[in-house]
C-alpha cells in the first residue's frame, strides 16, 4: 500500500482514497494493535480509553450505529431521563407543587418532547464517547466484532464485508440482552421490553409488569407517574430483586403502593395472549399452583432479567467455553482460558451493573500492563432511582443472619432529618450494619432522598474498612440528608443519636 502511494504518477481520486482510508488500512493489515475491545458499553468504552491512556494501540469493535452500549442507548441514561423529567410532571400533576405553595394550572404532558428530551440526552452522551475516542486515538472498527484467532479480530459489516484486525490482546465486553419470558412474544409495540418501554407512544390505560426487580420498578414509576394503572407481578414475595434489604424492600413496596403501583406477590406468569386491543396475562400462585387468575392490561413490560451476550463472537473456535449461565469464566485478572483474550462486565459473573462494567474495564487495562488487579463485589453499589431512591452496599440484614454474622443495627429515620423535613421528603430511613464486635461496617442501606448519592459515602467507607465510629466522628454538613448516614453510624456505635 504504501508503495503504491509513493508509485510515480498515482490519480489524484486514488491518492484521496488511500488517504480516506488509511486509518483503516493501517490496523486491518500487518500493523497490530495492542488491544482489539469487542464492545462500547461503559466496560469496552472506558477499557478503550484506559488503555489508549496506558500507551496501547487500541481498537474497539462496536456493532451498533451509536457507542456506549445498553447503558447509553437503551438502559441507564434514558430510564434516568424518564424517571427525572416524570417525576417533574407528577410533582406539578399530583398537586405536589401546589401544597409547596406553586401553583400551576392546566398541566399537559407532552410526551412527544418527553421522549425528545430523553433522545437528546442520550445522543449527547453516546456523541461524547465518539469525541472521547478522537480524543485518546481509539479507531472504532464498526460491525459485529468476531475472534478468528487468539490474535484476530474480524468485523462484519452491515454490507456483508469484513475486515481483519490483528491484535495482541482481546477484551470481550459484548454485555448483555433482554431475557426472553417463554412462550411471549415482544413486539416492542405492546407486549414490551425495557427497549420498548422507554419508547412507547402513549401512556397505557393499564401497563402489567412481570418482574418487579430494579428495572421493572423505575419502569413502572415512569408510567405510573404519566398516567398509567401499573401492576407488577413478581414471582419473591418481595420487591426490589434477591439482593434487597428486606426492611427496605417492606418500606419501598408501602411507598410505592402510596403513589399508586399495584403489585401481586409470590405469583408467576403462566402465559400471556394478546385478546384484540387487550392483552390477557395468566398467572398463579407460587405456592399454591390451583390460585390462578387472569389480569388484562394494554400494555405488558417484560422484565424479567438480562442474560450475557456472546452472539456469534467465535468463543467455541477458540476453545472458550462459557459456563452453565451463559457467561464467559475468568479468572482474578479477567483473562479467559487463552491468556491473551480477557473479560469483563455483563458478559461475566458478578452485578450487572455500569459501574461494576467501568471499574473492571480500567482494572483489567491495568492489570496487562502488569499493574494490580482488585475488585470487591461486596463494595459494588446497587441504586433503585424511584422516588425515594434506594441505595445499597455490602451485606443486607438477611445475608448477615444466614452467614451466622453477630452484627448491630444503627437505624436514623428521614423524618429527624433537617433537610429532609425542610424539603418535605422525609419518607425513608438509613440503616446500617456492623460487626458486633469490632464496630466494622457491613452494610449501609438507604431509602430516602438522595439515597444514589449518599451510598457512595458509605461505599468509601466500607471499601477502606471503616467502623460506623468512624463516619459518626466525621463533620458532616448541615443541613444535608448525609447527616442521616452520620446519625445511623452514631446509633450503631454508641446507641443513641442526637436528632432521634
Ligand atoms: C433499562 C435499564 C436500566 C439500567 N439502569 C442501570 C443503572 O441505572 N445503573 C447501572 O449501573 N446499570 C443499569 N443498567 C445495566 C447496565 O446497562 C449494564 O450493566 C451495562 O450496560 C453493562 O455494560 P457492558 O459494557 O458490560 O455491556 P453493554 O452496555 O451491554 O454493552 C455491550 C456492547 O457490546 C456490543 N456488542 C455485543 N456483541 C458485539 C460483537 N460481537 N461485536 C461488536 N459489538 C458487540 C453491543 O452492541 C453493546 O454496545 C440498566 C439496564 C437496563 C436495560
Amino acid at each position: 500500500m504504501f508503495q503504491k502511494l509513493l508509485s510515480p504518477k498515482p490519480s489524484l481520486r486514488y491518492n484521496k482514497w488511500i488517504l480516506s482510508n488509511l486509518h483503516y488500512r493501517l490496523y486491518s493489515t500487518s500493523d497490530q494493535a495492542d488491544i482489539v475491545v469487542i464492545g462500547s458499553g461503559p466496560g469496552g468504552y472506558v477499557a478503550a480509553i484506559k488503555a489508549a491512556q496506558l500507551g496501547m494501540k487500541t481498537v474497539c469493535v462496536e456493532k451498533n450505529p451509536t457507542l456506549g452500549g445498553t447503558c447509553l442507548n437503551v438502559g441507564c441514561i434514558p430510564s434516568k431521563a424518564l424517571l427525572n423529567n416524570s417525576h417533574y410532571y407528577h410533582m406539578a400533576h399530583s398537586g405536589d407543587l401546589a401544597e409547596r405553595g406553586i401553583e400551576t394550572d392546566g398541566v399537559k404532558l407532552n410526551l412527544e418532547k418527553l421522549m425528545g428530551q430523553k433522545s437528546k440526552a442520550v445522543s449527547a452522551l453516546t456523541g461524547g464517547i465518539a469525541q472521547l475516542f478522537k480524543k485518546n486515538k481509539i479507531t472504532w472498527v464498526k460491525g459485529h466484532g468476531k475472534i478468528t484467532g487468539a490474535n484476530q479480530v474480524t468485523a462484519i459489516k452491515d454490507d456483508g464485508s469484513t475486515e481483519v484486525v490483528n491484535t495482541k490482546n482481546i477484551l470481550i465486553a459484548t454485555g448483555s440482552e433482554v431475557t426472553p419470558f417463554p412462550g411471549i412474544e415482544v413486539d416492542e409495540d405492546r407486549i414490551v421490553s425495557s427497549t420498548g418501554a422507554l419508547s412507547l407512544k402513549e401512556v397505557p390505560k393499564r401497563l402489567i409488569i412481570i418482574g418487579a426487580g430494579v428495572i421493572g420498578l423505575e419502569l413502572g414509576s415512569v408510567w405510573s407517574r404519566l398516567g398509567s394503572e401499573v401492576t407488577a407481578v413478581e414471582f419473591l414475595p418481595f420487591i426490589g430483586g434477591a439482593a434487597i434489604d428486606g426492611e427496605v424492600a417492606k418500606s419501598l413496596q408501602k411507598i410505592l403502593t402510596k403513589q399508586g403501583l399495584s403489585f401481586k406477590l409470590g405469583n408467576k406468569v403462566t402465559g400471556a395472549q394478546k385478546d384484540g386491543s387487550v392483552i390477557k396475562i395468566n398467572i398463579e400462585d407460587a405456592k399454591d399452583s390451583s390460585k390462578t387468575e387472569t389480569l388484562e392490561c394494554d400494555v405488558l413490560l417484560v422484565c424479567v432479567g438480562r442474560r450475557p451476550y456472546t452472539e456469534n463472537l467465535g468463543l467455541e473456535d477458540v476453545g472458550i467455553e462459557k459456563d452453565q449461565k451463559g457467561r464467559i469464566p475468568v479468572n482474578s485478572v479477567f483473562q479467559t482460558v487463552v491468556p491473551n483474550i480477557y473479560a469483563i462486565g455483563d458478559c461475566i459473573h458478578g452485578p450487572m451493573l455500569a459501574h461494576k462494567a467501568e471499574d473492571e474495564g480500567i482494572i483489567c487495562m491495568e492489570g496487562i500492563q502488569g499493574g494490580p488487579v482488585h475488585i470487591d463485589y461486596n463494595c459494588v453499589p446497587s441504586v433503585i432511582y424511584t422516588h425515594p431512591e434506594v441505595g445499597w452496599v455490602g451485606k443486607s440484614e438477611e445475608a448477615l443472619k444466614s452467614e451466622g454474622v453477630d452484627f448491630k443495627i444503627g437505624k436514623f429515620p428521614y423524618m429527624a432529618n433537617s433537610r429532609a423535613k425542610t424539603n418535605n421528603e422525609t419518607d425513608g430511613f438509613v440503616k446500617v450494619l456492623a460487626d458486633k464486635a469490632t464496630d466494622r461496617i457491613l452494610g449501609t442501606h438507604i431509602i430516602g432522598p438522595s439515597a444514589g448519592e449518599l451510598i457512595n459515602e458509605a461505599v468509601l467507607a466500607q471499601e477502606y474498612g471503616a467502623s460506623c465510629e468512624d463516619i459518626a466522628r466525621v463533620c458532616h454538613a448541615h443541613p444535608t440528608c448525609a447527616e442521616a448516614l452520620k446519625e445511623a453510624n452514631t446509633s450503631a456505635y454508641c446507641g443513641k443519636t442526637i436528632n432521634f
